[in-house]
């Protein structure tokens, strides 16, 4: 094919056809976001009576995308975003992608400030939410966005990771209530937040080459592992977190499948309270709540 005879609907044939050898079922519909993001139009109007046709440029760019995404770099890294929570967030080789299941902790946050209105959050004028690890800011935007009352920090040791959260947190016009802190977890912090929130590394070293291509070669490893046993920032928040939280001072944690016990018994021992565990849609312990 040529340029000057590939039309939108062609080359969304084309691309589907390509991309069947790893998106299978999703393979037309990766061909139609590849090439929305190529054309910079909306997805869902391309190729209609055939569509436009592509110039050499474009139709050379969308064939570099296929390919990218057939070493299966994903949609979102080749794009450059990702929805989480119904927003659109930007994301860079130094941010995680922000997963679905990491919507959970949102909601588990937001149904636990519904269920118990009053302290210290409901009193404080300015309650403040901590997130350590912040990556694209994905949690912290979220949350601050559905939460008027609270302002927030994002901490992470990623200078480039701050920089894109920050973009995120001025995309959703949050630059007045979201702060970003370049630290290695808590050690540039002092003070005591109402609400601590993380989505920290937890995959063991050893399992990280297990992993689908399309997040062991994309994400940043940092984001990924903290260690050998996959616990090691665990360890370092609860200690840092009886001494960063209020009194009644909520923590809400994602964590990796089969870990719900191990991390408990971590900040039980530091002296948090478990409060409950949610569950995501593969039935696994994702995310739990604990309280000072
Ligand atoms: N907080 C970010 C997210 O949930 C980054 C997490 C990380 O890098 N481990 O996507």
């Amino acid at each position: 094919m040529s340029p000057k005879t590939t039309s939108e609907e062609d080359a969304l044939l084309w691309g589907a056809r390509a991309l069947k050898e790893i998106a299978n079922t999703r393979a037309r519909h990766e061909a139609r976001l590849l090439l929305g993001g190529v054309l910079k139009k909306d997805p869902t109007t391309l190729g209609f009576d055939g569509g436009a046709m592509l110039t050499t440029s474009a139709w050379e760019a969308y064939q570099e995308v296929v390919a990218r995404r057939l070493r299966h770099e994903p949609i979102s890294r080749i794009l450059g975003y990702r929805e989480f929570w119904s927003l659109s967030f930007e994301i860079s080789p130094d941010t995680l992608d922000p997963r679905p299941d990491s919507e959970i902790l949102i909601e588990t946050v937001l149904s636990f400030l519904k269920n118990h209105p009053q302290r210290p959050w409901g009193t404080s004028a300015a309650p403040c939410l901590l997130d350590f690890g912040t990556g694209s800011g994905c949690l912290l935007v979220a949350l601050l966005t559905e939460l008027p009352q609270f302002w927030g920090v994002g901490i992470d040791k990623s200078i480039n990771a701050l920089e894109m959260a920050q973009r995120n947190a001025a995309r959703h016009e949050l630059s007045k209530r979201a702060f970003f802190v370049a630290s290695n977890w808590a050690d540039a912090l002092l003070g005591s937040v109402d609400l601590l929130i993380s989505n920290p590394p937890y995959i063991p070293a050893c399992d990280v080459e297990t992993l689908d291509l399309d997040v062991r070669d994309y994400d940043p490893r940092s984001a990924l592992t903290p260690g050998v046993t996959g616990l090691e920032a665990y360890e370092i928040l609860a200690r840092q977190s009886v001494s960063l939280l209020k009194a009644e001072g909520i923590c809400a944690l994602e964590i990796g499948a089969g870990q719900e016990e191990d991390v408990r018994a971590l900040f039980e021992k530091a002296g948090l309270h478990f409060i409950s565990q949610h569950k995501d849609l593969q039935s696994h312990v994702r995310c739990l709540l604990f309280q000072r």
